[in-house]
């Protein structure tokens, strides 16, 4: 497997010459299987230069939504493949409060776009699996999705392939004010052992508790995720808007002291947008 990132910010794109090097695009990232398969995890606007790459090809291409959230769905209308004649594109909604599963296509419409999603010519086919389904696959991999605590609700995703494992977490808020949808410890199952876990460290300690109950984890808490579940990497992800390139840099800086001071050969990093890993 192979995962790229393409857009990484929370809540709204951020262009500017502070935010450079780690990227200014919303949630986005390519799994690449090793059969050649395409999955994205969401449809931020990370999505459009994705669409260019994938617009050479006539397969399937799998969306795995995490929410509605507009950062997560606004790249969509500006994803190439959308607009190629019968090409399959597969959506899986997330476990969202309201089953408001066609969201993604009624961005498309009214005042607010000038293309309906009635006129896309791709043969898009909405997956609504039941909100109880914990599992499907696609293609060779074993996809899992878990409930998690944000507002309105949403999905994480696993995604293990030729014996490898991706998780991909975000928006998810692991200590919320509020009832939780998953707890720490069933995060911890659910992340177990993997190659890589990407995880929502939009916020540090010191932005608590001014934003507690917004929907996002502390970059601490991720750590601490990591370190219980025995990841290999975590990506640190979803960005605060307000933050730039040099305060990554010191969010990275202070969870690789957490992580030095257990010994754990924990991979910890900022994932920025272009960045490539392979497993
Ligand atoms: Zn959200």
């Amino acid at each position: 497997m192979k995962l790229t990132f393409y857009g990484v910010r929370g809540s709204i794109p951020t262009p500017g010459k502070d935010f450079i090097r780690y990227g200014g695009n919303t949630a986005c990232a390519h799994l690449s299987l090793a059969d050649g398969t395409d999955i994205i995890f969401d449809a931020g606007t990370g999505i459009r230069l994705l669409g260019q790459e994938l617009i050479k090809k006539d397969t399937p291409v799998y969306i795995l939504l995490s929410h509605n959230h507009w950062d997560h769905i606004q790249g969509f209308p500006f994803f190439a493949p959308i607009y190629q004649e019968g090409r399959p594109i597969l959506i899986y909604p997330g476990q969202t409060n309201a089953p408001e599963y066609d969201q993604i296509l009624k961005q498309m419409s009214g005042s607010v776009f000038p293309v309906p999603a009635s006129a896309l010519t791709s043969d898009i086919q909405l997956i609504s699996l039941p909100q109880s389904q914990e599992s499907f696959t696609i293609s060779s991999a074993k996809v899992c999705r878990i409930p998690m605590n944000h507002p309105g609700k949403g999905s994480a995703f696993s995604v293990e392939d030729d014996g490898k494992k991706v998780v991909y977490v975000t928006d998810n808020e692991l200590y919320p004010p509020y009832k939780k949808e998953t707890d720490f410890l069933t995060f911890v199952e659910f992340c177990r052992d993997a190659d890589l876990l990407i995880h929502d460290a939009q916020y540090m300690l010191s932005d608590m508790p001014a934003k507690s109950g917004w929907g996002h984890s502390v970059a601490e808490e991720a750590v601490k995720l990591a370190m219980a579940c025995n990841a290999k990497r975590l990506a640190l992800y979803s960005h605060d808007p307000e933050r730039t390139d040099n305060d990554i840099d010191h969010v990275v800086a202070h969870c690789r002291e957490y992580i030095k001071l257990t010994q754990l050969p924990i991979d910890v990093f900022a994932a920025s947008e272009g960045q490539t890993i392979a497993l």
